[in-house]
């Protein structure tokens, strides 16, 4: 199968320019201005851009969480994914306490199988570290697994003390792995959270006023601290408030490998969200929680700066309706997460490449490059460049879309963004060279999408 994709404009981290792409199989052959072989499908790009597949390193698909599981499986996620002009995910496979590393590899494995649209990777959140789990993570690391997911948050759960935290840290410097990591304060959260509900504070917002920003920053700190002794980098997931990105600031000043990603979420929501009527606060429910407003603007000078390397979704989708719900009463049984993993491109587009607060090229380098970079996907993903897979996303730079739950092809039947105009609309997708979304129609099939074996720093 050939395909050729003409007149669009090519967008990389680096370059900007019109031009013709020949897809040969899975990969790209080709790139010029004006090709002219014969392929079995010719695709019109005028007026459109061509991005590299959007990579979104932070999902949570099938994701058991207090006592219910995430409303995404693998198929409609990565379905959904798709719409959205991300062709590459990488989830988060979980170790419950007193299993392998090995044995949540293959469960995880197994919810991806058959159903994944699009290739997919995983990072192992580790909650137990014997001495085994330590060679598990080196075997891990060679069958492509090369991240790790700790927690500072969620003491009895998956809260890590530091010298746990320090011990894998130093296991990375050794197997070429990298920690990500749920930077807050999560025995200073536990009292809060146990104070407000003796108070009688029980409404969603609590959930928010219990998870203080110097809770994140506390804990930014003292992760980086502890990377920089055990002298390996380290990522910081999902960073939510200015005072934690100071400390990532702080500590590339000085040279250290710090990196970290921020959401949509914390870009375009904020706290007033939770101050909306009834129970609908809940919608918002993620941790760490949305912060005041003001907070976006310091979070995209730290995406144009390059104090923050990625945006991600941390996707993890829960229905109002008997999910939600089971914390009504008690904000603590909220379960935490929100849907984005459709949505983070155009939101992206339309609120930072529009607005002129990042650049084109640094919107593909947040969305794709940087974080294929991090995570070792890059020159597979991440760009377009003859040799790469071709993944490619015809984008629609005009296109008005309006966000809805209705419309949008996540299973959750709520959206935070609900009714927000966006300019710039994913048209068609192309992913290892088939078309998988075909003008805003899915022509993909679950299971099409492989595992990634990921390679080490
Ligand atoms: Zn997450």
């Amino acid at each position: 199968m050939t395909l050729l994709i003409k007149h669009g404009t090519i967008v990389t981290a680096s370059d900007l320019y019109r031009g013709d792409v020949f897809i040969d199989g899975e990969k790209i052959s080709t790139i010029g201005t004006s090709l002219t072989m014969a392929a079995d499908r010719t695709i019109d790009a005028t007026g459109k851009y061509l991005f590299p597949g959007g990579i979104d390193v932070h999902t949570h698909l099938d994701m058991p969480f207090g006592g219910t599981t995430s409303a995404d499986d693998f198929e409609s996620g990565t379905v959904a994914a798709a719409h959205g002009g991300t062709t590459t995910i990488v989830d988060f496979a979980i170790q419950y306490k007193g299993q392998t590393l090995h044995h949540a590899w293959e469960t995880w494995m197994k919810k991806a199988d058959g159903k994944a649209a699009i290739d997919y990777g995983f990072h192992m959140i580790v909650t137990e570290l014997s001495d085994q789990v330590e060679q598990e993570m080196d075997a891990l690391v060679r069958q492509g697994v090369t991240s790790f997911k700790l927690f500072m948050a969620y003491p009895g759960v998956f809260m890590l003390d530091d010298a746990t935290i320090f011990r894998a840290l130093l296991r990375t410097g050794k197997n070429g792995g990298t920690i990500c990591m749920h930077a807050e304060n999560g025995g200073v959260i536990d009292v809060l959270v146990k104070r407000a509900l003796a108070d009688g504070k029980t409404a969603p917002k609590y959930h928010a006023l219990t998870r203080p920003a110097r809770a994140e920053a506390e804990a930014t700190h003292r992760a980086i601290a502890l990377a920089e002794m055990a002298d390996v980098p380290i990522y910081i997931v999902h960073l939510s408030a200015a005072e934690a990105l100071e400390m990532v600031t702080e500590a590339r000043n000085r040279g250290l490998p710090a990196y970290a990603e921020t959401c949509p979420q914390y870009l375009f929501l904020s706290y007033d969200n939770y101050e909306e009527p009834g129970f609908d606060g809940a919608k918002y429910v993620m941790s760490p929680p949305l912060r005041a407003r003001e907070t976006q603007d310091q979070l995209w000078r730290g995406l144009a700066f390059n104090d923050l390397q990625a945006i991600s979704t941390d996707h993890c989708p829960f229905c109002m309706k008997e999910q939600k719900t089971l914390g009504e009463g008690d904000f603590s049984k909220i379960p935490n997460g929100a849907p984005g993993i459709e949505t983070r491109m155009s939101l992206v587009y339309d609120g930072g490449v529009r607005t002129g607060r990042i650049s084109l090229n640094r919107f593909v380098e947040l969305t794709s490059t940087s974080p294929a970079k991090i995570f070792g996907l890059f020159p597979r993903k991440g760009t377009i460049a003859p040799g790469s897979d071709a993944d490619i996303v015809i984008f629609d730079p005009e296109k008005t879309s309006r966000l809805s739950a209705r419309t949008l092809h996540m299973k959750v039947d709520y959206n935070p963004y609900e009714g927000r105009e966006v300019t710039g609309t994913t048209d068609t997708v192309i992913a290892r060279g088939r078309v998988i979304v075909d003008q805003g129609t899915f022509t993909g099939r679950p299971g099409a999408g492989s595992f990634l074996k990921r390679s080490t720093r």
